[in-house]
């Protein structure tokens, strides 16, 4: 048995039950990825031994965990005590964090296992990955397209079967945007549903940590291990959390489901706009309730999240001055010293964050740039709360387009244009879900992103498995549905 072709919510019954050993999983897991990863580079640092030291340990319990067995990759702007974490930086090239993060330390009580960090873009900034000062992830479906970012290596490793799930970051679609691209499912959940505690900020007021997985099930799953509340992060909500995976055959009572008109699919890929047609017949077909919604500030949240965004990051990133953790390059003059590492340190992405923000931030221009930007927000935030009064869930596409070459897109503009369907549900701190909805005739994955209100995440999930099981999308590169089993298994 190849065990990478295993579902998660397989692998783990299986080894709950003593029927597998997670050593042998590992085993199966690493020549898997010393095989696969020269090719896709989903990961800047492996922990093989370490992994194959936990999983003998858990082979060794008795009672064992929820996630007892899961072969989980953790995206590298997420801490985790004695393992390098990079950012994508090399101003934390070599920086290794003396704690986990909050979601590490949970999954690791439940006895997942980490298999390594995976590549992004630096701190975040980015959509394809190619933003990484140290290489960029090739998408495994085509390896000669981006595998989407900033989770890319997350997602591509997920896609290439080297992890059973990711854990990624999602700002404004860092998750759903690369989840999209590498046809498989990524969650933004509600701000504040999960802990960032041990997050390396990006915008703190945007920031959420998500899951990516091979089924709405597996998401499920991880999310209710990960979610709740944590005293060390004060935006973390402190309402309960259910079983997420946990009745998903349940039909949410009768579904009201809000599409965008016509006018907002000008200007897409024909071919995202053909599949956004054809869910719309098959919702049809499921005798769901459609009702076409306008969104006359959607337009704005594409500017609205370019001020926002780095403004918090100019903030955030002002901490990587060469004093007290990460990259110094000495210099006599104190002031030199910041100037030079910080230089030296960032790349030229995320420069252009640090200006813009340091800008959009600066007396005189606040007003005109922060404080519209923040009313936009709310005004954006304001819109879908009175969406969500006539419909249960919105559907968009994810992305724009499908997976794009590398080099591509050498335009900044050209790549924030990615985040036109995620930045709305980032600015009103809603969930956003992408499942795979399709293939391009180039055979490329397409995703369908559905939103829902504020902490309806057991809706939001149930909705899903209900359209996953009638989308039946194949990830055909393995010849394994979206459950993980054998095509002909089901
Ligand atoms: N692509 C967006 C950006 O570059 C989103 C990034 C993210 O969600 N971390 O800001």
């Amino acid at each position: 048995m190849n065990y990478p072709e295993l579902g998660l919510r397989e692998a783990v019954d299986l080894v709950r039950q003593g029927q597998l050993k997670a050593a042998e999983i590992v085993e199966s897991y690493i020549s898997h990825i010393e095989s696969t990863d020269g090719k896709i580079r989903a990961f800047l640092t492996t922990t093989f031994d370490r992994a194959l030291a936990r999983a003998r340990e858990i082979d060794g319990k008795k009672e064992k965990g929820r996630l007892a067995g899961a072969v989980v990759a953790v995206k590298d702007n997420i801490v985790t005590r004695g393992i390098r974490t990079t950012c994508g930086s090399r101003i934390l090239e070599n920086f290794v964090p003396p704690y986990d993060a909050t979601v590490v330390e949970r999954l690791e009580a439940e006895d997942a296992i980490i298999i390594g960090k995976t590549n992004l873009d630096e701190f975040a900034m980015g959509s394809s990955t190619e933003n990484s000062a140290f290489f960029p992830t090739r998408n495994p479906w085509d390896p000669e397209r981006v595998p989407g970012g900033s989770s890319g290596g997350s997602a591509a490793a997920v896609a290439a079967l080297e992890a059973m799930a990711a854990l990624g970051s999602d700002t404004g679609g860092s998750v759903r945007q690369p989840a999209a691209f590498c046809g498989i499912v990524g969650l933004k959940p509600t701000y504040g549903r999960v802990s960032r505690y041990g997050l390396v900020a990006f915008a703190s007021s945007l920031d959420q940590i998500g899951p990516l997985t091979r089924s709405v099930e597996d998401c499920a799953l991880i999310t209710s291990v990960m979610a709740g509340f944590d005293a060390r992060d004060s935006t973390c909500a402190e309402i309960p959390v259910p079983d997420y995976s946990a009745d998903l055959r349940e039909i949410p009572g009768r579904i009201k489901v809000g599409l965008l008109g016509e006018t907002s699919l000008k200007g897409l890929h024909p071919e995202v706009a053909a599949s956004y047609l054809r869910i719309q017949e098959m919702l049809a077909g499921l005798g769901l309730e459609i009702v076409h919604l306008d969104f006359p500030s959607w337009e704005v949240a594409l500017p609205c999240y370019y001020i926002i965004a780095p403004s918090e990051a100019s903030s955030n990133l002002a901490r990587y001055d060469g004093v007290r953790y990460g990259l110094r390059i000495e210099a006599g003059e104190l002031a030199d010293m910041y100037v030079k590492t910080r230089t030296a340190g960032f790349g030229s992405e995320v420069k252009r964050r640090i200006l813009l923000g340091t800008f959009a931030l600066s007396s005189g221009y606040y007003d005109a740039y922060y404080v519209k930007a923040s009313r936009a927000r709310r005004a954006i935030a304001g819109e879908l709360k009175a969406a969500f009064d006539r419909v249960d869930f919105i559907l968009t596409p994810t992305t724009p387009e499908p997976a794009f070459r590398l080099g591509e897109k050498q335009d900044p503009l050209a790549m924030y244009l990615q985040d036109y369907f995620t930045v709305g549900a980032s600015l009103a701190g809603i969930p956003g879900l992408s499942i795979p909805c399709g293939l391009t005739t180039d055979g490329l994955p397409l995703g369908l992103q559905i939103l829902s209100p504020h902490f309806s995440e057991a809706r939001l999930f149930k909705f899903a498995f209900l359209l996953e099981n009638n989308i039946k999308f194949k990830n055909n590169m393995y010849g394994i549905n979206n459950r993980g089993r054998r095509k002909n298994e089901n």
